[in-house]
């Protein structure tokens, strides 16, 4: 663990995917044997993991990514991205298999349907985390999300656990995960979709009362999981704190009132500066309410990667 405090950042180590988003705008999403005209074509750099450390970085972390890219155009262009915004990507080697795709079609209304490829990202392996050793070991955030293999996450959670970070573990897209990595997660973060589906019932809806949310962060807690970070889209986020002291276990992070134009990758940009936030020292609730405006922020420009704001813009919205 390296020495960050509150006011400093802290050294942010990112373990996963990157994927080329190839994204077709069309009227309305064909059916299973339809074919339908687009309206627009677009390649952009996607992939949780790449998208979380360039949030992170964006807000001022020093992020380290770790994870596997083709030989092929597509690879170098999510390289140059990342790296582009500050992230450093020692640890990013590149396979014999193509770089990861997610292939996205976007409807008039938003709705889209999306395939990812694994490809190169399907290659990283523990061995891949135990060449990382040397970022690993001065981490104090590990950031983890479900897009490469569980044996993979589950050997970068040991590694961030035994370096005395904190591993934040996004369940996205969702899986079922071994009790050994709920163990290992200091931090779960889910959407509303992905938490009822890992205490396999429904959660409260945005509006619910405290109390409603206690009883959740107590199933939370049954599963081994202590601290759960639960995002509500444009209605905000949940803190849940099996730790705290009774009356305090649950807060409330109101939404951030904005103009969105494109959530696309809003709970990446929500991961992301949580994780700078725990890493500069921060309390969870603290880190959820600053992390509420970046991502609110993100939502106001079209992309992802490219639509995160850096640490000025939301210091000034906070202002
Ligand atoms: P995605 O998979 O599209 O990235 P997600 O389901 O993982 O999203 P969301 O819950 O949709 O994550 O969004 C994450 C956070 O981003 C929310 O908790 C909220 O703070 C912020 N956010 C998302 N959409 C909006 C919006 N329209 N207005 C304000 N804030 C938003």
């Amino acid at each position: 663990m390296s020495s960050a405090g509150v006011g400093h950042p802290g050294r942010i180590v990112v373990v996963g995917s990157l994927n080329a988003d190839l994204t077709i705008y069309c009227d309305r999403l064909p059916k299973p044997g339809e074919t339908v005209h687009g309206n627009g074509f677009a390649v952009n750099p996607g992939g949780k993991s790449a998208n979380q450390a360039v949030a992170a970085a964006r807000l001022g972390g020093h992020v380290s990514l770790v994870g596997a890219v083709g030989e092929d155009a597509n690879g170098n262009m999510l390289e140059a991205s990342v790296a582009g915004a500050g992230v450093d990507v020692s640890h990013v080697r590149t396979s014999r298999e193509p770089t990861g795709v997610a292939v996205i079609a976007v409807d008039a209304r938003g709705e889209n349907n999306i395939i990812i490829s694994a490809g190169a990202n399907g290659t990283l392996s523990p061995a891949d985390v135990t060449r990382a050793a040397d970022v690993l070991e001065g981490a104090d955030v590990v950031s983890l999300c479900l897009e490469v293999s569980m044996e993979t996450v589950l050997a970068a959670a040991q590694a961030g656990h035994d370096a005395g970070a904190q591993v934040l573990l996004n369940l996205s897209p969702y899986a079922e995960i071994p009790p050994a990595l709920a163990e290992l997660a200091d931090v779960l973060l889910v959407n509303a979709h992905e938490a009822a589906l890992f205490l396999g019932s429904d959660v409260p809806g945005a509006g619910a009362p405290a109390a409603e949310w206690d009883a959740v962060c107590s199933r939370f807690a049954g599963r081994g999981i202590r601290q759960v970070l639960v995002t509500l889209g444009s209605k905000g986020s949940v803190v849940l704190d099996a730790g705290a002291p009774a009356g305090a276990r649950v807060t409330l992070v109101q939404p951030t009132e904005v103009r969105a134009v494109d959530t696309t990758g809003a709970g990446d940009a929500f991961t992301g500066a949580v994780a700078v936030r725990l890493a500069a020292g921060d309390a969870l609730a603290d880190a959820a309410a600053f992390a509420s405006v970046a991502a609110a922020m993100a939502t106001t420009r079209k992309g992802t990667q490219a639509a995160y704001p850096e640490a000025a813009d939301v210091e000034r919205r906070l202002s």
